[in-house]
């Protein structure tokens, strides 16, 4: 075993840690193969075979094929640690092997012709039979020239599995997640410390879960009392209070019941929240009361909760807001009786530069849910058909809303703009659903394509809040393929399923951070 990660070691800086580098999984033997789609310097594909408890690894620049007529240059690379298997994410810019990276094939494998894999290697000759999601069948690699260089050739074997003219190229997606190396690059969930040991170099970027503890502070609390939450100390008050009516056959939620979830979910919604103005609806009397629109930060606010002087603020405007820097500053907001959060959709360094635009599919009373159903479809299509990324999501009352990240130096004059031509030309294609007049009453009951809240403090609310409405629906991020599911509805989640989805689905709207793209021309 001695030996074969020196390569490895060598080419990395292990001097920053004291800890044994790479030791192999004890008892762990042939089996498991992947490949991943690598984008370092250059794209290539590294196919890695699990050999004694290494992967012994090849490069393939063009990636391995099933058509049998191929031959693929396969440079043989140092063998890599056991825990970089299902890497996927990016290794840092300047580390060994800089880039982004996806599990673009994974499975089991067996070598044929032999029962020592690490010798066969050795000869120059792997014979290996895999079963993978995408690779299948007999792969072949041959030491070129019969030398000890390491140019390889691989190719497929022509068997049941091949298939002529197959190029790795036409199925750009991992296989673990469904993702591109784009959309990994735009968002990993993990990063690869070269530097580090291999046991702790892969390093998960996503938020850090609140702690189950610190609910249960909160559940032990009187009706009011100091809550620890995030590192901040926060006065807590009206704990008891109902804030919103049960749905048929549930409990109400509390304040208590609120604050829960404001500090459960904060680290998920922070990234929509960071950085932005914040304009609170707020309902201290619960939902069934009127609630109102509260945009300064309060005087008694506490010191850590970030605040942005608007330099613009003409008189008796709002001139100091609160940004949500940390996840406590939700609870907080949530404490303030703030029950919907809507952000800004321009940050604050560039208050005139939005970096979202809006869709709002806002339903008329005449408009069914399938009807809104259709508009967003047809959204999404048109989209797709100008090569935008965008994601939708359920409003928590009756609407959908379509985000598009966008670069920094548009005005909101140009987000409208280009969102109200796609719109207008998406309502051509069903101008039975809807109206442009801008009177409710005049719209008859049609739904309408709001492109109008593209404006500087015009807000949308944010993702993930909550909604004042019976049993706390929840605005929630949902994949393009939800909208085909009958079961999806715009209030279908409340405070109290959401977490579970999150758990389940994950974060559509993760996809969209470091997103930001041009808006293409609309002619
Ligand atoms: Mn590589």
């Amino acid at each position: 075993m001695a030996g074969k990660l020196d390569v490895y070691r060598r080419k990395r800086d292990f001097a920053r840690t004291p800890e044994p580098a790479g030791a192999p999984e004890p008892g762990a033997g042939t089996g498991r193969f992947v490949v991943q789609r690598h984008r370092a310097r250059r794209l290539h594909y590294d196919l890695r075979f699990e050999i004694d408890g290494v992967l012994v690894s090849w490069a393939v620049p063009k990636g391995p094929t099933l058509d049998p007529k191929a031959r693929r240059l396969a440079v043989h690379v140092e063998d890599h640690p056991i825990e970089y298997l299902l890497f996927e994410g990016v290794i840092p810019s300047g580390e060994y092997g800089g880039g982004d990276v996806i599990v673009w094939d994974t499975g089991t494998w067996e070598p044929v012709h032999t029962d020592d894999p690490r010798a066969a290697v050795e000869a120059g000759e792997l014979h290996a039979e895999v079963h993978g999601h995408k690779l299948r069948g007999r792969l072949v690699l041959v030491r070129r020239d019969g030398g000890d260089g390491d140019d390889w050739m691989l190719l497929h074997k022509r068997d049941e599995h091949a298939v002529e003219g197959w190029d790795a190229e036409d199925h750009p997606v991992s296989v673990i997640s469904g993702r591109t190396n784009d959309e990994v690059k735009a968002d990993p969930d993990r990063l690869w410390r070269s530097d580090a040991p291999a046991a702790e170099a892969s390093v998960s970027l996503l938020p850090e879960p609140l702690p189950d503890e610190a609910i249960d502070e909160l559940e032990a609390l009187g009706k009011q009392g100091t809550w620890e939450v995030f590192g901040r100390r926060l006065k807590v008050t009206n704990l008891d209070k109902v804030l919103f009516p049960g749905r048929a056959g549930e409990p109400p939620v509390t304040k208590r019941e609120l604050l829960a979830y404001a500090a459960r979910i904060a680290p998920v919604a922070l990234p929509y929240l960071e950085g932005r103005a914040l304009n609170m609806h707020r309902y201290p009397e619960g939902a069934e009361r009127p609630g109102f629109w509260h945009k300064q930060r309060p005087e008694h606010a506490p010191e850590w909760l970030e605040c942005w002087e608007n330099p613009d603020a003409d008189e008796g405007e709002t001139t100091a807001y609160v940004v949500p820097g940390e996840p406590a500053a939700l609870v907080w907001a949530a404490n303030f009786g703030a029950l919907e959060w809507h952000p800004w959709t321009s940050r604050t360094e560039r208050p005139h530069e939005p970096s979202y635009a809006l869709i709002d599919l806002d339903p008329g009373e005449r408009t069914g849910w399938e009807d809104l159903l259709v508009l967003a479809r047809l959204h999404r299509t048109a989209l797709d058909h100008v090569g935008v990324t965008g994601r939708a999501k359920v409003t928590g009352r009756r609407g959908i809303q379509i985000w598009i990240p966008v670069v920094a130096g548009y005005t909101f004059e140009d987000t409208r703009a280009w969102v109200e031509t796609l719109s207008r030309t998406v309502g051509k294609v069903v101008p039975e659903l809807v109206s442009w007049k801008w009177e409710v009453k005049a719209r008859k009951g049609l739904a309408r394509l709001d492109y109008t809240q593209n404006a500087i403090n015009k807000t949308l609310v944010a993702p993930y809040s909550p909604r004042p409405a019976a049993g706390a629906p929840v605005s929630v991020p949902i994949e393009w393929d939800e909208l085909d599911d009958p079961d999806l509805r715009p209030d279908r989640w409340t405070v109290r399923t959401v977490l579970d989805r999150l758990a389940e689905r994950g974060d559509p709207f993760r996809a969209l951070l470091g997103a930001a793209q041009e808006l293409p021309e609309l002619t």
